[in-house]
């Protein structure tokens, strides 16, 4: 059997006519017209020196060509290494410097900038731009569509991401064959997915959950998909009536309960609606039920391992918790500093274990060796605790972990607290460099205006609810909280902007 991820998701395809993708402006791409055109694709990636194992780095708009782009890599036996197109032309220096690609496939708008860089490792380079136009389609147009799938085995690498990395320098997950198809696989079965399904696309496909989870998961299971450039509460709640699930970011979920369409009508032909990739808040799960009558199904996964845990299909999904750990996948939490595993209920940091687990950082053997435990465990840097029915809640990133006076502040009880008050819309909780206390925990708390809110008010509600030295030594209002593209609170953004806040008080 081939191993090669391409082969797993298409050699089986029994009814090449059967409909994959649907575009925003009409366009429908079958089954057999990926095959056909990955085939082409795959076949002009050879034409370009592009080897088995090579790999090919991508810094294009979200567009049905480039979906056919990681598909004929992976194809092709060579490594997809997709990149945010948020990314500057500095940033892309050190991804191209580091991945050492043999293609490098960029917007027109930068082929200048991109060329540059890419010829300091011998790189070609090929243009594609958002309408799927651009040198990469002219020149697979002209090759053959039968390409035969190159041979790999499950450990072989299908891709490289590399993590955010909001504390020094990005590093490179090395993802096998193996570890996509049998996380995808496994997804499929346990959130039900079938060749009825139809999946709102919304994500960007630069990361592991429009990339990985929801493409392979549709695919694998012969589903289709409504593919669309950005995310669009309007257009979203229209195509709720043609469509059965969404997955989303939480931010997808809070912005389309301020749509006033939004409502049990719109969206009962739906069976699911899944989040992640950042914390979803206890209030808009429970929002969201009252609105429209499901329960947000939140699942909890990384770049590093796919998903590790999800809430399950049938039975209780509960709201600030991201679940049970999935099939063939262990969670365990463990003292950071010892490795000892803590019983149920006890604070420490989430390991994980399984098929769905990366094979390192790309030419980083040490930061490897150091992430991993002995018997094989993935540290992965969350804190987080297990319950007593085995649901994992997640507390933060280790790094945002806030220690004052000697002890440790977890942030979210910290933010749940104020989160529960009236008038709060949401809070991030930060150490902030504090002379006495070495941090100081300081509260950023974004309220309605018409609430009136005050940071003695905020205060005064906290104290007897939390032990003091927990309790923040500073509340701050602003408008918005920073966040990255997949809508995760950029917390060390927050730190650097309040870094002088205890020293001018001092
Ligand atoms: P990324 O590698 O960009 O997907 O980021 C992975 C990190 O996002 C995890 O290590 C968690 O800190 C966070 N994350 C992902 N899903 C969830 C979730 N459902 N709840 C809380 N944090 C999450």
């Amino acid at each position: 059997m081939n191993a090669n991820l391409f082969s797993r998701l298409f050699d089986t395809v029994t009814d090449p006519d059967r409909l994959a993708i649907e575009t925003a402006d009409g366009g429908r791409i079958s089954y057999g017209n990926l095959i056909e055109r990955s085939g082409r694709l795959a076949n002009y990636l050879a034409a370009r020196g592009v080897k088995v194992g090579d790999r090919v780095a991508v810094q294009a708009e979200k567009s049905v060509q480039a979906l056919v782009l990681y598909l004929a890599t992976v194809r092709a036996g060579a490594v997809y290494l997709p990149l945010n197109t948020a990314y500057t032309l500095n940033e892309l220096d050190y991804f191209i410097g580091d991945a050492e690609p043999a293609l490098v496939v960029c917007d027109p708008a930068r082929l200048e900038g991109v060329s540059a860089l890419a010829g300091k490792v011998g790189a070609v380079v090929e243009t594609l731009d958002a309408a799927g136009g651009g040198t990469l389609s002219v020149g697979a147009a002209r090759c053959d569509a039968d390409f035969s799938t190159v041979q790999r085995s499950p450990d072989d690498l299908a891709a490289i991401l590399y993590t955010s990395g909001t504390t020094g320098r990005s590093k490179g997950a090395m993802l096998s064959h193996d570890n996509l198809a049998s996380n995808s696989l496994t997804l499929v079965d346990y959130w039900r997915f079938t060749d009825k399904d139809v999946l709102i696309h919304a994500l960007p496909i630069y990361h592991t959950h429009g990339l990985f989870v929801a493409s392979n998961v549709v695919l694998f299971a012969r589903a289709a998909m409504i593919f669309l450039p950005k995310f669009d509460p309007n257009q979203v709640i229209d195509l709720m009536a043609r469509a059965t699930v969404l997955m989303g970011v939480p931010t997808f979920y809070t912005r389309l309960l301020q749509n006033p369409r939004l409502d049990r009508e719109t969206t009962a032909r739906m069976r699911l609606f899944v989040s992640g990739s950042a914390p979803l808040l206890a209030d808009t799960h429970r929002e969201w039920a009252a609105r429209t009558g499901h329960a947000v199904l939140e699942r909890y996964g990384m770049t590093e391992t796919n998903m590790n845990t999800s809430n399950p299909y049938d039975g209780d999904r509960v709201p600030g918790a991201v679940g049970l750990p999935l099939p063939g996948v262990t969670v365990r939490v463990t003292e950071p500093e010892t490795g000892k595993v803590l019983p149920a209920d006890e604070i420490g940091v989430i390991e994980v274990k399984g098929p769905n687990v990366f094979k390192g950082y790309w030419r980083m053997p040490e930061k490897t060796r150091t992430e991993f435990r002995d018997d094989g465990f993935f540290i992965t840097g969350d804190l987080g605790k297990i319950d007593g029915r085995g649901y994992v809640h997640i507390l933060g990133r280790g790094k945002d972990l806030v220690i004052s006076g000697g002890f440790n502040v977890y942030p979210k009880e910290v933010e749940s607290e104020i989160d529960a008050m009236p008038g709060v819309v949401e809070s991030a909780v930060i150490g902030v460099p504090h002379a006495d206390f070495g941090e100081g925990v300081t509260a950023v708390v974004v309220a309605d205006k018409a609430a009136g809110l005050t940071e003695d008010r905020v205060i005064k509600a906290l104290d007897g609810r939390l032990a003091k030295f927990k309790m923040p030594k500073r509340v701050l209002f602003v408008d918005t909280l920073p966040r990255n593209t997949m809508g995760k609170i950029q917390k060390n953004v927050l730190r650097d902007s309040y870094a002088e806040l205890y020293v001018k008080a001092q």
